[in-house]
């Protein structure tokens, strides 16, 4: 059982899906960067694919993502135009070099579009990448998850779905602005392990307005009786003031801290005790999937999709407000829906906002990389700081993290403090006010 030291979970931190994190994106990296980015693979060079669909046929009150509703056919066939525009004049620009080993499909809902429309952009992607038999992903909303979607994702070949429940209580699913009874995640799951998707993702959320550790320790029953093959346990992050939809959730039914760490720490033991292997700080797998592999192997990686077994060191984005990551750059596409059409259209990248990594930040994300993903990490370079000793003492004394020599661990104990671990070695914090939500 984890034990709750307040003083330890007071400062917000990042999620470090990325480090430098978003925050710290300006628009002087952009469209050129991510050219350059895209001459220097190397012929043969592993790579991955994101393909941002953002479009959802309802949206959810506590979504932090980007989509808008899909409800307007003119507005979804001039983006998905555009999508097609943009995978000609990525794979172009690549001229064969990149070997694309993962193509993942998130959004919003990629199944808000319809399943002929997903099909098209698959041929598309293996005609115009250098592909062998890439790994598919899909992000699945099960409301919207229809017999023809699941044979096009069997006939396309995808191998994982992630599914979006948050929760099977029907209260809690009202007051978070998403209804999805029970048996519509049931069919969704038997539809995909009958089209041969073998590794299947519920994401799962604690922290929602009304929600306590045994309304908590009831959807967990519900997910494991279905044995997805991972699941997400993420905590809700109320921060209407930069996500306005969340202003519908009524904030004085929301657990507090305290509550929340008893729910992750909760969240955790029940999985363990059913088999997962816990991944990262809020991810669980059972022992036959590569992710759960990954950890124990100490190859698990983390990118902008979150915990992953995926090793490929560049990820392109496709799509509106996608993310790429390469060794020394990040760089993200344009937000705007309108403008990213228009760009994509006229045969021209779409990165917009990004950062260029210095060997600083790559060696201190790699250090945040390591923490997060359960492996030792030399620290060797920052142990003379003063502030860096004095900002780790706390958690080495409580026995959350080691340091032996030059390596420093996240242990067992110390999982639901890794990333205010982690926080200590990034030098943008100290600069920067930008808000985030409790690590826990
Ligand atoms: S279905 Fe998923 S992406 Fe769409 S609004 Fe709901 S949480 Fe957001």
């Amino acid at each position: 059982m984890w034990s709750y030291y307040p003083d330890l979970l007071a400062r917000p931190v990042p999620r470090y899906t990325s480090y430098p994190t978003a925050a710290e994106f300006t628009d002087r990296v952009g469209e050129a960067y991510l050219g350059h980015a895209l001459d220097a693979v190397q012929p043969g060079q592993p790579v991955s694919l994101y393909v941002h669909i953002p479009f959802c046929e309802e949206i959810c009150w506590y979504c932090g993502c980007n989509t808008g509703r899909s409800n307007k056919a003119q507005r979804l066939t001039s983006y998905l135009d555009a999508l097609h525009a943009e995978i000609r004049t990525v794979a172009q620009r690549l001229g064969g070099r990149a070997r694309v080993e993962r193509i993942a499909f998130g959004g919003g809902s990629p199944n808000a579009i319809p399943p002929l429309e997903f099909a098209r952009l698959v041929d598309e992607m293996m005609l115009a990448f250098n592909c062998g038999a890439p790994v598919l992903s899909v992000e699945i909303d099960p409301r919207g998850f229809d017999q023809r979607w699941a044979m096009t994702l069997g006939v396309s070949g995808t191998k994982r779905a992630s599914l979006g429940v948050q929760t099977f209580d029907p209260a809690i699913q009202a007051a978070i602005g998403r209804v999805q009874p029970r048996d519509l995640v049931v069919s969704a799951v038997d539809r995909l392990r009958s089209n041969g998707v073998r590794s299947i993702n519920f994401d799962l959320m604690y922290g929602l307005p009304g929600q306590d550790r045994a309304l908590l320790e009831q959807t967990l029953d519900e997910a494991i009786a279905m044995r997805p093959d991972r699941i997400a346990l993420f905590g809700y992050a109320h921060v209407p003031h930069m996500l306005p939809r969340q202003k519908r959730i009524d904030a004085t039914h929301l657990p507090d801290q305290a509550e929340r760490f008893a729910m992750a720490a909760l969240g955790h033991d029940q999985l363990v005790a059913a088999g997962y292997v816990p991944v990262g700080f809020d991810h669980f797998a059972l022992p036959h999937d590569d992710l759960a592999k990954a950890q124990l192997q100490g190859t698990l990686r983390r990118n902008f999709q979150g915990f992953t077994e995926d090793r490929a060191d560049v990820l392109i984005g496709i799509g509106a407000t996608a993310i790429g990551q390469f060794p020394h750059l990040i760089v993200q596409n344009d937000k705007n829906s309108g403008r990213y059409r228009m760009r994509a259209g006229a045969g021209r990248l779409t990165g917009e906002r990004g950062i260029l990594r210095d060997a600083d930040d790559q060696r201190r994300g790699a250090i945040i990389e390591d923490l997060l993903c359960g492996r030792a990490a030399n620290v060797g370079t920052d142990l003379h700081r003063t502030d860096l000793r004095a900002g780790l003492a706390p958690f080495l004394e409580r026995g959350l993290a080691t340091l032996e020599g030059n390596s420093l661990r996240i242990t067992e104990q110390g999982r639901p403090y890794g990333r205010a671990v982690a926080v200590l070695f990034d030098r943008h914090r100290a600069l920067s006010q930008q808000r985030f939500s409790s690590a826990i």
